[in-house]
């Protein structure tokens, strides 16, 4: 098969062949037709991920068609339409026992742990816990997005956050994961404020919903300007980019008593990442992380995707063959950009 392989951390990726991907005795392979260029590519491909070896092929959100099944694969067949969330759960241990798949303690992440989807087959493990049958009427490039950044969304807003109509939400990075929480929160019946740098990002956040802009680049105080655009500071905010500066904004642009969901990864060299716990403290704030979705609660989701309420379609911005993801890769490091990128492996 075909796939982006990069040898070297940093160093530009290519397009090559390698052996096609067997299933395991748990597990499938999924003939990719669409796969999502998500900022944690980016932070792998940069060698800030211990969990992968070189060589390594990118690539975690995605959807397609059971191609193979191995042996004790019970509830899939070759030719069924399937998405997955990026955390593949081992089903058994205690955190998957308690229904927490999303924190497994045995997880697998195809392009992290082992190779993914930036490829015309991808192998996945433990498909009876973690496979998602895709709706007829979702397309592949819509169905990919659910993989990572719209149901990574959807718990950071639902599950995690908490939304309730009425409330003021913040939501700081409107690259994919921010746009799709802009949009989920809105549809919640939440009034959104989109902060952001980029004036793109900032116009396809109100299109998608988003009642108050601010500009994180325009000097002033970001949070203050928040707190004074929402009369005395979000209900919820999420740190959608993950970086000190969003988290803190983040935190520090929140109400007493209002929750903070911590989505974007935030790598750094020591390891930990200051944040305001001085204002947690006197306001009593919630600080929250949110780990992808497990498969068990995508149906929620999926009602509300199949009804129209939400448009993840929306969200696809461009649409590119096998040949461009390495570029697009690449790219993501000085312009996360605005909106979603889909490779199509097989064009
Ligand atoms: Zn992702
Ligand atoms: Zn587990």
């Amino acid at each position: 098969m075909r796939a982006v392989v990069f040898e070297r951390y940093g160093e530009p990726a290519e397009v090559r062949e390698v052996p096609d991907p067997r299933p395991a005795d748990h597990g499938v392979v999924v003939r990719v037709e669409a796969t999502g260029v998500c900022r944690s590519d980016w932070h792998g491909w940069q060698g800030h991920d211990p969990d992968i070896t070189l060589p390594h092929v990118p690539g975690h959100e995605l959807a397609g068609t059971v191609e193979a099944v191995g042996p004790r694969v019970a509830r899939w067949r070759p030719g069924d339409r399937v998405t997955v969330p990026f955390v593949c759960a081992c089903g058994t241990c205690p955190a998957c026992a308690a229904g927490d798949r999303q924190v497994c303690e045995r997880q697998s992440q195809p392009g992290f742990t082992h190779w993914g989807s930036f490829a015309q087959y991808v192998a996945l493990d433990h498909a009876d816990v973690n496979l998602i049958a895709v709706p007829d009427a979702l397309s592949a490039a819509t169905a990919a997005s659910l993989g990572c950044r719209f149901a990574t969304a959807f718990r950071a807003v639902v599950q995690q956050g908490r939304v309730a109509p009425g409330e003021w939400v913040a939501v700081h990075g409107c690259g994919g994961v921010g746009l799709s929480a802009v949009m989920i929160a809105a549809a919640a019946g939440a009034r959104v404020v989109a902060v952001d740098v980029a004036p793109g990002a900032l116009d396809l956040a109100r299109t998608f919903g988003a009642a108050v802009r601010v500009d994180a680049g325009g000097g002033a105080d970001t949070a203050e300007r928040i707190r004074e655009a929402t009369d005395g500071g979000a209900h919820l905010s999420l740190d959608a980019l993950g970086s000190p500066a969003t988290c803190a904004a983040s935190v520090n642009g929140l109400r007493r008593r209002g929750r903070h969901v911590q989505v974007g990864l935030l790598p750094s060299p020591t390891g930990t990442t200051p944040v305001p716990m001085a204002r947690a403290v006197a306001l009593e704030l919630e600080l929250l992380g949110s780990h992808g979705m497990a498969a068990h609660t995508y149906p929620e989701m999926l009602r509300l995707v199949e009804a129209g309420v939400l448009r993840p379609d929306l969200l696809v911005t461009a649409t590119v063959p096998l040949a461009a993801a390495p570029g697009v890769l690449a790219a993501m490091g000085t312009s996360p950009g605005a909106g979603v990128t889909v490779v199509e492996p097989w064009t």
